[in-house]
């Protein structure tokens, strides 16, 4: 057959070259289940050139493209009749199991931009470094509001006795009573009882450092860029604590995406002296020296040839804060956060998981391991990835 060549759009998602490369896999799939006719060259077009023009972005093109190359797959190149509306493919009756390389090209075309990883919060390592937003005085303090209570105070004397009343959990609108409502207490905004300013109390007031170079300064950013190992695919979470320097990692766990086995799971040492552990959310109770190990020691352990390097696919939701508190900078990363944008807020981890694949978690504490999973349940479903299949070839 000769080659074929995408059709001309006025706006194109893509560069040329890249629809031309998918166009060719679209032919070569195509050609796997049918010999190759007159008309598989003029399917193969039409179906790319469809998931060109529902395609908004670069981003979105090479989502559908890898979608709709799953798609032949499993239905054997069999499209149902190419619904005019771009419909989605009908469920095939019988669970096909994939390849492992079925999966990592379904993964790779879910693996976000660049720049739309700095537009949510990633260090690329190429944003500008802004300077904070410090209210530097000439007697050396280092003003700042509360993240909690929004008092001002000096992140100089963060450890000075203060008294910093909040509640643990935003504010909801309640539609029967038509007003604020805190999820914590149920305190409401318009309350005049001593308890609507708050109803937890901690001696400090807490902080978070929102710049890249403001968390460089406690400890640098590192590239995973340049660690070579394995492509796999692994899925992380981690949980923070409130401490003098700031927000910090004091958890972090990674599940492999193939195995859904644990293959990391350490309590991390912070640099400041910890103020407020999130217990509640983070489920970490105490650190205690014999049951935890450093942040350096977590970087050497992570960062290696069958962990986390260059070539891994690192799966989260809203994993920038994850990144963040890791101070890793790393290309490849997939968030459903961004899979899944919800308007101008970000989907929370656990709406999501009930409305995609009817999981329900964090009832209690956050538990790693549960979000890490239920973060691949959510991405699997997305692509369509059977979710217990465990094992590849
Ligand atoms: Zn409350
Ligand atoms: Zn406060």
């Amino acid at each position: 057959m000769g080659l074929v060549r995408p059709v001309d759009l006025k706006v194109q998602p893509v560069p040329y070259q890249v629809r031309y490369e998918v166009l060719q896999k679209i032919v070569k799939t195509l050609e796997r289940f049918e010999s190759a006719s007159g008309d598989t060259g003029r399917r193969a077009v039409e179906m790319e050139a469809s998931v060109a023009r529902k395609s908004g972005s670069g981003q979105s093109y090479r989502f559908n493209a890898s979608v709709l190359l799953r798609d032949l797959l499993k239905t054997k190149g069999k499209l149902p009749q190419e619904s005019a509306a771009g419909g989605r493919v009908k469920r095939v009756g019988t669970t096909i199991k994939l390849t492992r390389s079925d999966a990592m090209r379904l993964l790779e075309g879910a693996v976000v931009d660049e720049a739309i990883l700095a537009e949510n919060g990633y260090n690329t390592g190429k944003l500008e470094r802004e300077v904070e937003d410090l209210q530097l005085s000439s007697a050396g303090h280092k003003y700042t509001s509360c993240i909690r209570c929004n008092t001002k105070f000096d992140r100089l004397q963060i450890m000075s006795p203060a008294t910093c009343r909040f509640h643990v959990q935003r504010k909801r609108y309640n539609r029967d009573t038509r007003e604020g409502e805190y999820a914590c207490c149920g305190e409401t905004t318009s309350s005049t009882s001593f308890l609507a300013l708050g109803c937890k109390t901690l001696p400090h007031h807490v902080f978070r450092s929102e710049t890249f170079d403001a968390m460089s300064q406690i400890s640098p950013f590192k590239s995973t860029a340049d660690i070579q190992g394995d492509a796999n695919v692994l899925a992380l979470d981690c949980e923070m604590a409130f401490t003098s320097l700031g927000y910090e990692l004091i958890r972090l766990t990674v599940v492999d995406f193939f195995t859904s086995k644990l293959v990391f799971d350490e309590i991390v040492r912070p640099f400041g002296e910890v103020i407020d552990l999130n217990s509640e959310f983070s489920g970490v109770h105490a650190i205690e020296d014999h049951k935890s190990i450093t942040f350096a020691e977590m970087l050497t352990q992570v960062l290696s040839k069958s962990m986390i390097n260059g070539n891994s696919i690192l799966i989260g939701h809203g994993m920038e804060n994850d990144l963040n508190v890791l101070r890793l900078i790393h290309r490849k990363v997939i968030d459903t956060a961004i899979l899944y944008p919800r308007g101008k807020f970000k989907s929370s981890l656990k709406d999501l998981a009930f409305e995609v694949v009817s999981k329900r978690i964090q009832s209690g504490e956050h538990d790693s391991s549960e979000d890490a999973i239920a973060t691949m349940c959510v991405l699997k479903a997305k692509l369509e990835i059977p979710l217990s299949q465990t094992i590849w070839d």
